[in-house]
């Protein structure tokens, strides 16, 4: 076995680190102070070559492996969490299916525009009645002079709503059989097109800077072309998704946590109270001890879901125990943080404050941590 980074890995993980507190640091309070979608910092991103990182050169991507991946989004996640999601959910879940599923048009149309970060990707899979139940999918697709014409809604959508949103690729009921067992196919909605409409922008706890949205779909008329893969093929195809989307969001649980602990450390080294500093008394040691151990657990759990992606093993369990781990993880770090800084973890002018409220979400999204329990419980045989 060998847990050591490669060169080039440890390179990109110092580059984006550099980036992420040189560029994204600085104007992270304020993007979420003021709920503004990261422009600018999305179009850095893509000029770094971030914004495709797994997929192969041909198509505008870095060529890089999913490890490579988890290693951006926990360095972006350890100084911003609405940046990490927004190139996060871009590429496991806007990018991914038309990479693994698109015919060729498809992917000569999107993947160079979506990978350089000129457009934005987005997965319609919630619906109000299709969370955890996903395949409970309501919106209907049907076959009309050779398009299909969409109704129906989605919620919870992120990065569908921005200036620079370019399609979102949903689920869609397209037929029912005899016993009422419904055919799901996904399909691709590019922004713009009549009848798809986003709604206003969700108030949330946290992730303030990234677009999450309801999205509304009205006599929405597409090409027949536009569907994503086979038809019928769509529910196989979103539980793809949304394993290996797991390793990014286990990647920013890792990230937020290490940022999280490393606020925490400083203010314990700063702050006195005793006549010493807090870093000290050894209740404050213990907590930084324990969540630095949980992050070294936390790591190599998602590290390890990349890596037996990367083989082409199957990673399903691993992905599913990474995101269970590192959700918890992040909700744990981020509340020791504000507690070590007390008063002040409390007041928005300490990123330790921003971390607690943007940690929740990794236990709910793209999954919630009972439905991880579910797929770990069955990959257990119970
Ligand atoms: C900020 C944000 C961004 C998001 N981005 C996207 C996106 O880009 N694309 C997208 O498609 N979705 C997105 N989502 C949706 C997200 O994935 C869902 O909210 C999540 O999967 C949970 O679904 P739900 O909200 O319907 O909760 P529900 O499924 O209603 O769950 C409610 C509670 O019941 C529990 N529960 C449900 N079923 C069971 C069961 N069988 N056993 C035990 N407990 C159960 C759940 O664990 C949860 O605690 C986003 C959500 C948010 C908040």
């Amino acid at each position: 076995m060998d847990f050591d980074l490669s060169d080039d890995h440890r390179l990109l993980r110092s580059t984006v680190r550099e980036f992420a507190e040189q560029e994204i640091a600085p104007v992270a309070e304020e993007l979420d102070r003021t709920k503004a979608f990261p422009y600018e910092l999305v179009k850095r991103l893509g000029e770094l070559n971030l914004m495709g990182i797994p997929f192969p050169e041909a198509v505008g991507g870095a060529g890089a492996d999913t490890l490579a991946y988890a290693i951006v989004v926990e360095e972006l996640a350890r100084v911003d969490s609405s940046v990490a999601i927004t190139l996060c959910a871009h590429t496991s879940l806007g990018t991914q299916p038309i990479y693994l599923f698109g015919n060729d048009e498809q992917k000569r149309d999107w993947l160079p525009q979506l990978t350089a970060g000129e457009k934005l990707g987005a997965f319609g899979l919630t619906e109000p009645e299709a969370g955890s139940d996903a395949g409970n999918v309501q919106t209907r697709a049907m076959l009309d002079d050779g398009d299909w014409v969409i109704n129906g809604s989605k919620q919870f959508i992120t990065n569908a709503g921005t200036d620079i949103s370019g399609c979102v690729v949903i689920t869609a009921v397209t037929d029912v059989d005899a016993n009422g067992r419904k055919e799901i196919s996904n399909i691709l909605v590019p922004n713009g097109t009549p009848g798809y409409e986003q709604g206003a922008p969700y108030r949330k706890m946290g992730w303030n800077a990234s677009d999450t949205r309801p999205l509304t779909f009205t006599d929405c008329r597409v090409p027949g072309d536009h569907m994503v893969g086979p038809r019928g093929a769509g529910f196989k195809q979103f539980l793809r998704v949304l394993d290996i989307g797991r390793i990014g969001v286990a990647a920013m649980g890792v990230g937020l946590a290490q940022g999280a602990l490393d606020e925490a450390l400083r203010y314990a080294k700063e702050r006195k109270a005793f006549g010493q500093p807090i870093s000290k008394f050894q209740a404050i040691q213990a907590k930084l001890a324990d969540v630095a151990t949980e992050i070294a657990a936390g790591r190599l759990l998602t590290y390890n879901a990349a890596f037996l992606k990367d083989q082409g093993r199957d990673f399903s369990l691993t992905a599913a125990q990474a995101k269970l781990k590192t959700g918890r993880l992040a909700v744990r770090a981020s509340e020791e943080a504000v507690q070590i800084h007390g008063g002040y973890g409390y007041i928005e002018e300490y990123p330790v404050c921003r971390f607690y409220r943007d940690a929740k979400i990794l236990t709910i999204g793209e999954g919630t941590d009972e439905v991880q329990q579910m797929v770990i419980a069955r990959a257990l045989g119970a």
